[in-house]
């Protein structure tokens, strides 16, 4: 203890000025040394002989300053990523930035910046605000997606993608935003609107896109889900209802022709083959291929479908399309039932999607809901094939039980379905589905709502798509050794008539590989999504250039420990970065099946009632927060001001709380620091020297405990709060010389231990005036030790009939026994109890002792 008299180096006439907590001198103080010492927070490499540990927050779009969302983000993987490191593990903490994207071409129209120019600054920014908030990264390793030695590397991948048959180009309808002039993916619409603009309703319109088949792997990223024990329930819930597998049959019914040659047939999708004999009509979606032949020349059915199209399409706009009200109109064609033969009448209706199967369906009235309110309305036949089941009893002689209509239950028998009758609808579906493939016209399948991933962006901001269109030779990929394609800079950027890049001969003119000639180059950039499919590989290896990663390096720090993120992630990202893990599975660079094993999803950052956002006007600068409470507080409260997992009520009084409870952790350590010599010979303890201990290795197992699960941080802050005031209520007998000195240091050490993933700076300032020498960051956290941590006494309430007539206290460890004899010994229960005869008394462990009397 000595010599922290020794190495203290304030000069006793600032002493008092220590008195005050002053964040601002702590924190710059000690960042400016972790500025200068780039190893503090860096990974070892993967040689190391460390467990690994891959902490790792959603990489953030710099739009120009962090908000309170972000540090609440970042706060939670900073507190994990500090914790890891104090346990051992060698931690992977990495940050960088989601830099393509529609914001900076917005900026460069209203600011007169370029798009580059405008991001870069921003990423400046930022990362100013990350390290002054005390983050812990390893900067080494940062990835900025809008940089060439990033994206060449999605132009890379782009063209495994080709080679392996998963891109593709196709003329599809595709969702488009007026404001933004550029397509949207399925997930970017949002009730109809566009993600990015609220009040905009998106169109559709026909473009020939780039494709990523998702699809061939939808069946795997289903499963997988199954694995991922570490994801919140409701993600794997909202990704399974996303790729929407659903078991079935394909059947071909062929159109029934008046005259002409035969030939033409609609391929339906069913998941019930078993009620296929009471199809009594087919219904096409208003925009599938086969209307506009049967409908003909005629004027008035062509308006009728443009119709139906309409109102299909405006409740799409609206997300309204299940409580669509149902109109169709009958084609004036038949098609034939292979089952029956018999010929049925085909119908366009608005309620049938192109999207969803076949953008075909046999309507069979009796057994399905919306067949059902459809064929009441328009006059369709009903008929009856399927029945409850008779469960143990043979076929019934009399009539048969009608069931009430619709009637969908799958357990049933089939009626009226010539050959395949008696059957169960399970041997039905099967025996059907066979049959239809035995005889040529269907089979049994399998489809999923997951459609593929357009990722052609008619944007500048963003990775040029690196292919060539020769008139010679059609699609030519740019060869490997040409890559990147690089984004030219000086662009003149408008919102309107589709990519600037198209508007550039210098870009779109180039020379095919192939035959020398001259070719056209792809003007389409990759959705930003592609950037953030695989960038958390790219971190384990971030200054490779001849390769994306590094295969050993990879499989070393894979899968990320903990992935921490935002719920409006759960289906694009989340989805999208599960199918890029895979194909490069399957490329032979990684060996994980999935990108992380666990995952968090935080709660949003709310105030006066509104999520915080610039639009909402109830955005809180965490730089204003820094500067009057200082980054600890700020993100302290953070952690402290709900369970991560919950939505905050953003409240600056209590970001002022935890800088007051800083102040008095600060205060403590500065008065109770240094050895004070004991007032007398020897060294009288204080009986509450056991009291502090207790409750210190009570505070050790709480915090511990919650890293290693349920992560309420906000808890275990007001456990180490809790502690401090218990610290403070035995100041005197400190003062006094009563707390031996080796206790109140290692009370003191173990307190800084506990502060140090929460506020890093005043821990490492406290670590200091401590006189401790090694770095903090690197000192083993704290162990609990379970015989300090246990009660000596438990208070026990005592209950007669249900009413409080006594507390007890009594040695922690007492039997049962000695527990209810000593219940029934006290007083208040012997008067209660008098004259009655106590029919049982039980006693609940730890807590209360139940009599009950008559
Ligand atoms: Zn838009
Ligand atoms: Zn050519």
């Amino acid at each position: 203890m000595a010599e922290i008299t020794n190495t203290t180096t304030t000069p006793p006439s600032q002493r008092q000025g220590d008195d005050r907590y002053d964040p601002q001198r702590i924190e710059e103080k000690w960042h400016a040394r972790w500025q200068a010492d780039p190893v503090l927070f860096a990974a070892e490499p993967h040689d190391s002989k460390r467990k690994k540990y891959y902490v790792l927050e959603m990489l953030p779009y710099p739009s120009g300053a962090l908000h309170m969302g972000h540090v609440r983000n970042y706060a939670i993987g900073d507190a994990l990523a500090r914790h890891m490191w104090m346990r051992g593990y060698n931690v992977l903490h990495p940050m960088g930035w989601d830099a393509f994207g529609l914001p900076a071409e917005n900026a460069a129209i209203k600011n007169k910046v370029p798009p580059r120019q405008w991001t870069l600054q921003n990423i400046a920014h930022m990362k100013q605000q990350m390290k002054r908030l005390g983050f812990a990264y390893d900067w080494s390793r940062e990835v900025a997606t809008c940089l060439p030695e990033y994206y060449r590397w999605n132009q890379w991948f782009f063209l495994k993608l080709y080679e392996k048959g998963l891109a593709y180009r196709k003329n599809s309808k595709v969702n488009w935003c007026p404001e933004c002039a550029t397509v949207l993916a399925n997930e970017q619409v949002v009730g109809g609107m566009c993600w990015r603009h609220e009040e905009t309703p998106v169109e559709q319109r026909e473009l020939e896109q780039w494709f990523v088949r998702t699809t061939q792997y939808a069946d795997e990223l289903l499963r997988g889900l199954d694995q991922l024990e570490g994801w919140p329930e409701k993600v794997r819930t909202m990704q399974r209802n996303w790729i929407g597998r659903s078991e079935g049959a394909l059947v071909d019914f062929k159109i029934d022709r008046p005259s002409g040659p035969a030939g033409g047939k609609i391929t339906v999708f069913t998941t019930r083959i078993d009620t296929i004999y009471g199809a009594t009509s087919i219904q096409l979606a208003p925009e599938h291929p086969l209307v506009a032949e049967l409908i003909g020349n005629d004027p008035d059915l062509q308006a009728k479908v443009e119709d139906l199209m309409r109102e299909q399409a405006r409740a799409k706009e609206e997300d309204q399309v299940e409580a669509i009200e149902k109109h169709g109109v009958f084609t004036g064609r038949y098609a034939i039932n292979p089952f029956s033969q018999e010929k049925i009448p085909i119908w366009v209706a608005n309620y049938i999607l192109m999207g969803y199967g076949t953008g075909a369906i046999m309507s069979v009235p009796a057994h399905d809901e919306r067949d059902y309110e459809f064929a009441q309305k328009y006059g369709l036949d009903v008929r009856i094939v399927i029945l409850p089941r008779r469960i143990g009893e043979p076929p019934a002689s009399g009539e048969p039980e009608q069931p009430i209509l619709p009637y969908t239950a799958k357990d049933s028998l089939l009626i009226n379905s010539g050959e395949f009758n008696e059957l169960s609808n399970e041997a039905a579906i099967k025996q059907m589905s066979a049959y239809a493939e035995q005889h040529g016209f269907g089979k049994a399948t399998v489809t999923y709502r997951l459609k593929d991933w357009g990722i052609s962006r008619q944007r500048y901001w963003g990775t040029p798509i690196p292919m060539l269109y020769c008139q010679k030779c059609g699609i030519v990929p740019v060869p490997e050794n040409q890559l990147p394609v690089l984004l030219p800079e000086n662009v003149d950027i408008t919102l309107q008539g589709g990519s600037p890049l198209a508007r550039m001969p210098e870009f779109v003119n180039a020379k095919c590989p192939k035959c020398g000639g001259p070719a056209r180059r792809e003007t389409d950039t990759m959705d930003t999504f592609v950037d953030s499919s695989w960038y958390f590989y790219r971190y384990t290896n971030a200054q490779l250039n001849d390769r994306p990663l590094d295969t050993a390096t990879v499989d070393y720090w894979f899968p990320i420990d903990q992935y921490i993120g935002g719920v409006e992630h759960a289906i694009l990202h989340l989805i999208y970065s599960r199918f890029w893990t895979r194909f490069m599975r399957d490329l032979g660079l990684v060996h994980n099946d999935e990108p992380a094993t666990r995952l968090f999803t935080q709660g949003m950052v709310i105030k006066n009632g509104a999520k915080m956002s610039k639009s909402k006007g109830n955005v809180v600068s965490p730089d204003d927060m820094i500067a009057r409470f200082g980054a600890d507080s700020t993100r302290m409260y953070a952690l402290f001001a709900a369970p991560p997992d919950r939505d905050l009520d953003w409240q600056e009084a209590g970001v002022e709380g935890v800088h007051r409870f800083l102040g008095r952790v600060y205060r403590f350590v500065m008065r109770n620091a240094q050895a004070r010599p004991v007032s007398g010979p020897g060294e009288i303890q204080a009986p509450t020297v056991r009291d502090v201990q207790r409750k210190l290795h009570q505070t050790i197992k709480r915090v511990t405990d919650d890293f290693q699960g349920r992560w309420h941080f906000n808890t275990c802050v007001a456990a180490v709060m809790e502690f401090v005031n218990e610290l403070y209520g035995v100041e005197e007998e400190i003062a006094a010389g009563k707390f031996p000195d080796a206790i109140l240091a290692d009370v003191q050490r173990n307190l800084v231990l506990l502060l140090a993933p929460f506020a890093p700076y005043l821990a490492r300032e406290l670590w200091e005036v401590l006189g401790e020498k090694d770095e903090l960051l690197r000192h083993p956290w704290p162990a609990y030790d379970p015989a300090l941590a246990k009660e000596d006494e438990i208070e026990y309430a005592v209950q007669v009939n249900g009413k409080l007539r006594g507390r007890l206290t009594v040695p922690a460890d007492s039997p049962e026994d000695v527990v209810r004899e000593r219940a029934l010994a006290d007083e208040r229960v012997k008067a209660a109890i008098e004259g009655k005869q106590i029919v049982k008394a039980i006693v609940v462990p730890g807590k209360l002792v139940n009599v009950v009397v008559k």
